[in-house]
């Protein structure tokens, strides 16, 4: 924004001291235009409307410019920019959309100012133009497209327990914030279980670090498996697992509790000759009753997960 308001007072004043006035002021328009989106960016949370309501007047007149009767040609130089600023600022899709359109209008500008082009034999002169123009472009639909994907691939990264796949501490968080401000809206219960494996220690101690996390692979399996698709499985560390249950009361999280636990019981962890049975402890938080945070919600359910422990593992508890 700052760059595009510079240029656009710079060349306000050159364009009005070459008596180019209709160019002038709407250069000096773009750059007071610049600044004021300068301001509404930071807060804006129409973003993408915002970027074109800048974007688009800025390539018109970019084109108005190529257009005019006394516009130097080198003006053109101008259109490398183009794919530049459109997929930085638009991304791949959009980014390459508005590209090609303002590109041909360049092209086409171009070639009707400076048809001597066309008729005589000046076909490298073309080719230099459109091909060094396709190359810019391509490179920075290239650069948008492999930096998005590796954007991509580090919130999945940052978001996921990299030994079972479940979601993370972090996504944990993020998914309550959401679940909460739902269960607010819609008036509905929400749900937290904090499941810790029993004995894991000695899993560990008798069959070694690597099958104990072939174990922990295993229940994570088990519990993504019989969860529905809006329950959300997590991994926070160690053999700990919380599970955040949306449209959710106690009872019923009392029940999805007892399924797990029933479950991860019946099916003891196999790997060749070797059987390993397992259980679990669970303690249950219902949002509003119990806390209204996340951290309010864990130390609670994590309360009565102690609680299921003191009383002889393999049970769920969900008051005290
Ligand atoms: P309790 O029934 O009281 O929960 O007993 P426990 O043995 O499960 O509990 P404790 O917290 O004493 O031990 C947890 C063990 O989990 C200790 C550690 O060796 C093991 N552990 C923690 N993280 C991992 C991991 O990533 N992989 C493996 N294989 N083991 C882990
Ligand atoms: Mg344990
Ligand atoms: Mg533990």
């Amino acid at each position: 924004m700052i760059i595009t308001a510079l240029c656009g007072m710079l060349f306000f004043v050159i364009n009005s001291r070459r008596g180019v006035m209709i160019l002038a002021y709407l250069e000096l328009g773009a750059a007071v235009a610049s600044l004021a989106l300068y301001i509404v960016v930071r807060r804006t949370r129409r973003l993408l409307l915002w970027t074109l309501l800048y974007l688009i007047p800025f390539l018109t007149i970019m084109m108005i410019a190529l257009y005019m009767p006394r516009s130097s040609p080198s003006v053109f130089l101008w259109v490398y920019i183009v794919p530049v600023l459109c997929h930085l600022l638009l991304g791949q899709r959009l980014g390459l959309a508005v590209s090609v359109f303002y590109i041909l209008v360049a092209l086409v500008m171009f070639l009707y100012k400076n048809p001597a082009y066309l008729h005589s034999n000046q076909y490298a002169e073309i080719a230099n133009i459109t091909l060094s123009l396709a190359a810019t472009l391509a490179f920075a639909y290239v650069y948008e497209f492999s930096s998005h994907r590796s954007r991509s691939d580090l919130m999945v990264m940052a978001s996921t327990d990299p030994l079972t796949r479940l979601a993370n501490l972090y996504r944990f968080r993020e998914a309550f914030d959401y679940e909460k401000r739902r269960a607010l809206r819609l008036n509905s219960p929400l749900s937290v279980l904090v499941l810790d494996l029993d004995h894991f220690k000695a899993v560990n101690d008798s069959h070694g670090h690597k099958v104990g996390d072939l174990v922990l692979i295993h229940v994570a399996q088990r519990l993504r498996e019989r969860l529905r698709g809006t329950d959300l499985p997590c991994r926070v560390g160690g053999e700990e697992f919380t599970v955040l249950l949306p449209d959710t009361g106690r009872d019923e999280a009392v029940l999805v509790a007892e399924t797990l636990r029933e479950l991860i019981e019946q099916q003891p962890y196999r790997g060749g000759r070797l059987v390993i049975p397992l259980s679990c402890s669970i303690g249950v938080a219902e949002w509003g009753a119990d806390g209204d945070t996340i951290d309010e919600l864990v130390e609670a359910a994590d309360q009565r997960l102690y609680i299921a422990k003191q009383r002889g593992r393999n049970q769920v508890v969900a008051e005290g």
